[in-house]
This record gives structure tokens, C-alpha cells and sequence, in this order.
């Protein structure tokens, strides 16, 4: 009581500005300092500017897995924490750092709930280069990404599968704080992605939780050194919250799949469903999908996990849960089962191989970059998203292409930003008269259970 009472005296004295100067010049920050900027972000008495100097601090000075976790969990607790426990009888959740193509949520989500977990899913918008779970479902008209907790747990219990956004109600600090990262360059920050997602994650109740943890030039951790210890901290702060945690390093040097733009890799996203996929993303898919299943206790090993996930697959059971999420939540499902009322963009023009050689290099980022160019992403908080807007690529690294062979196909609404996108995603290509290896999908796990 004492204790608390003086804690609470202490945090009155506090001031923002201090707090942003002591990590300015590369002090560790105690839990109440944590504690107090968090609170006061997230009620408004601290303005997006000092948020804007205090996030820029801790991108270049970082902060050690003490603050890092205490930042977590004044986040998770900044709204309420769903407790599933008397819900379903095991909550299963996923996460991906961001990437580029990155659409594995809509595909892993619905294998898993279509093998008998319960999936409940707190997703974000475009962040940076990388794009948005949530801006990417909305190409589907009357999709709601804003379900009350009750509704979330209605939901979770009779259709098993839920994929919302975060309200106030969960995890608001980082609701407020991602929005403003994305427009003040301090997105690859390792501590405050960790409490981004774990927030997240710890605030949606989910007792089992697969990271895809993305390393390259097209992911915030862009080497494989920082993207273990982004998965190594992320898994040890779901341990000390009681949370089973595995996390998948995987490549993010190229995009995933073909499809790079909201309404695109929806399509891209429900096509896999009916296995008609790009090669390298249904594998991807069938991998994170698979340890789900094992760590939501399905079965006893991964070879089983991946047994039961190609039959949800293969059956159609996982494209039928899809829908069914879709029509859960108000989205209006003709547009799933005819992706041709998908939003289209005006102007469509493939670019073609002026050389003949082997792939070696997509730059990730730059398509990634490339596509916010166009629309798919936001230059400032608030900016409206074009959900049409994007590029189809199709020649990746490993393959040989012809003089002629199509390279990339740009969607556009504009004459500018297709000349524009059409020059970028060039450059994006590096080829060789030599033979190019083709990238791996994956390169680490971290916390397994197999
Ligand atoms: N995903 C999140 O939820 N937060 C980040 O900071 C990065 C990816």
C-alpha cells in the first residue's frame, strides 16, 4: 500500500519531457517512467509530438529486455486483457513482424481454425513499406475490423476464427503509437516492435502464439542477428506472461508470393485457399499454419500438423472457413466467391525482360516502397488507402527469364505514378549471366516445441 502510494507520488512529479531527454542522451528508463509515458500517451495528456521525440530516442538508443518488457506489458495493459480461458478451450494466435506480399494471415488463419483451433487475431494497417492486414480485408465492402470485446469472444467461441482490429478497448497505446511510427520514420525500432506485437498479443487473450519474425532488406530487422533477437525477446516476454510463443525467422529479402497491394493480395490470399497459390507462399502458408496447429495441441509432431493442415487445404474446409469469417463480420462475401467485384485499378501495363539472365536480386523494400508510391500504403497519418493499386511480380529470385518474358505487371491510377512505379521496379531487378540460388523461406525457429 505504502509502496504504491509513493510509486504514485513519484509518477506525479514525472514529467514527459524529462523522460524524453533521459533516453535522448542514453539512460535506461525505470518501469514508472514506462509506466507514466505510456498512461499519458494513451490518455492524451501527452501530445503526439513528445510521443514523436520519445519514439525517435528509443529508435537510436534502444532499450534493454528489462524496459523493452516493461514497455510491453504497460501496453498490453494501457486497455483490457481478454481472458479466453473460460472462452474456447485453447486461443491460437499469429503475428508477422512486416514484410512485403506479406498476406499469410488470411491463409494461416483459416487453416488452423479449419483443423478445430480457436484463432483470434488482433491485426494492424500498412506500416511503412510493409503493408496492413486490416487495409487489405477492407477491399471487401462492410468488412468490420472494429468488434467490441464481447463480440470478439461470440464470435471466437461459435465460428472458432476472428480477425479485428485493435480498438480502444485493446492495447490503445499501441493503436495510438503505431499510427504515429508509421509517419515519423520510427517503424525498425527492436523494442518497440517487440511491445507492438506482444501488446498485441498479450491483450488478445491468445494462450499459444506463432511469430513470423521477417529478416531482410524488405523487413524492419534486416538482419538475421537482430531478427533473432527480436524473436528471442518476443518469446521470453511471452513466457514471463504465461504464453506459449514460437517464432519463424523467415526471408524477406524478395516480396512473399506475387501479389504486392491490398486488394491483389487478397486475391492472391483466397486463390492459395482454392490451391491455385504461388508456390513460394503456399509453402510458406502450409509452414506457420503447421506450427500452430502443434502448439495449439492438436498433435503430438509437426509431420502430423502438416498432415492435418494440407487436408484443410486440399478438402476446401480452410477456403469455406474464410467465408465464414468474412460473413462474420459483416463482409460481403460475393466478393470472395467472385474476386472479379474486387476494386480494380484504370491502368494495367506488364513490363517485359530487355535481357536474358538469372534473377538474382528483387529488392523487396523498393517494391514495397513502390506500392505506397502508388497508393496501396499512407505518406501521413489519416491518408486514404487505394485498394486497387499495386504490382504483380512474376520472376523471382532463382528463376531465368528470356528477352520478352514478363517481369512485373503494375496496377495504377495514374499515368505519373505507373511511369513512376514501372521505373522504380526495374531498378528493383538484379540479373546475371550466372546462375542465382533461390532464396529459403525460412531460416531459424525459435522457442519450438517439436
Ligand atoms: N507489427 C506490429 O504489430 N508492430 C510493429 O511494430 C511491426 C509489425
Amino acid at each position: 500500500m505504502q509502496a504504491s502510494q509513493t510509486k504514485k507520488e513519484h509518477k506525479g512529479a514525472m514529467r514527459a519531457v524529462d523522460i524524453i531527454i533521459n533516453k535522448r542522451d542514453g539512460a535506461e528508463l525505470s518501469k514508472e517512467e514506462i509506466e507514466f509515458f505510456v498512461e499519458g500517451y494513451t490518455d492524451g495528456s501527452i501530445p503526439d509530438y513528445q510521443a514523436s521525440a520519445w519514439a525517435m530516442a528509443v529508435l537510436l538508443n534502444g532499450m534493454n529486455d528489462r524496459e523493452t518488457t516493461d514497455l510491453t506489458l504497460a501496453m498490453a495493459h494501457s486497455g483490457d486483457i481478454l481472458d479466453l480461458s473460460g472462452v474456447v478451450p485453447l486461443a491460437v494466435d499469429k503475428h508477422s513482424t512486416g514484410g512485403v506480399g506479406d498476406k499469410v494471415t488470411f491463409v494461416v488463419l483459416a487453416l488452423a481454425s479449419a483443423c478445430g483451433l480457436a484463432v483470434g487475431k488482433m491485426s494492424g494497417r500498412g506500416l511503412g513499406f510493409s503493408g496492413g492486414t486490416l487495409d487489405k480485408i477492407e477491399s471487401i465492402p462492410g468488412y468490420r475490423v472494429d468488434l467490441s470485446l464481447d463480440e470478439f469472444k461470440a464470435q471466437l467461441q461459435t465460428h472458432g476464427i476472428v480477425l479485428t482490429g485493435q480498438s480502444a478497448q485493446f492495447a490503445p497505446a499501441d493503436g495510438k503509437l503505431y499510427a504515429l511510427r508509421d509517419v515519423t520514420g520510427t517503424v525498425p525500432s527492436l523494442p518497440l516492435i517487440a511491445a507492438s506485437v506482444m501488446s498485441k498479443k498479450i491483450a488478445a487473450g491468445a494462450q499459444a502464439i506463432v511469430l513470423d519474425v521477417k529478416t531482410g532488406v524488405g523487413a524492419f530487422m534486416e538482419t538475421l542477428d537482430d531478427a533473432r533477437k527480436l524473436a528471442h525477446i518476443m518469446v521470453n516476454i511471452g513466457k514471463i506472461s504465461n504464453r506459449q510463443v514460437v517464432a519463424l525467422i523467415s526471408d524477406m529479402n524478395q516480396p512473399l508470393g506475387s501479389a504486392v497491394g491490398n486488394a491483389l493480395e487478397l486475391r492472391e490470399a483466397v486463390e492459395t485457399l482454392q490451391g491455385k497459390g504461388p508456390a513460394d507462399f503456399h509453402e510458406h502458408c502450409i509452414v506457420v499454419a503447421s506450427h500452430m496447429v502443434r502448439l495449439g495441441q492438436k498433435v503430438h509432431t509437426m509431420a502430423e500438423a502438416r498432415k492435418l493442415v494440407v487436408d484443410a487445404l486440399e478438402s476446401g474446409r480452410a477456403l469455406e472457413k474464410f467465408r465464414t469469417l468474412v460473413e462474420a463480420q459483416g463482409g460481403d462475401v460475393s466478393y470472395v466467391d467472385n474476386m472479379e467485384k474486387l476494386p480494380k485499378a484504370a491502368l494495367v501495363e506488364t513490363v517485359c525482360a530487355e535481357r536474358a539472365g538469372s534473377v538474382c536480386n528483387l529488392n523487396a523494400r523498393e517494391v514495397g516502397e513502390t506500392a505506397v508510391e502508388l497508393g496501396a500504403g499512407r505518406a501521413k497519418k489519416g491518408d486514404l488507402i487505394d485498394h486497387a493499386v499495386g504490382i504483380m511480380i512474376h520472376v523471382k529470385v532463382g528463376d531465368v527469364v528470356a528477352v520478352g518474358d514478363p517481369l512485373f505487371t503494375v496496377h495504377a491510377n495514374a499515368p505519373a505514378k505507373l511511369a513512376r512505379a514501372r521505373d522504380r521496379l526495374v531498378q528493383a531487378y538484379t540479373f546475371s549471366d550466372e546462375s542465382c540460388a533461390r532464396l529459403p523461406l525460412f531460416y531459424d525457429t525459435i522457442g519450438a516445441v517439436d
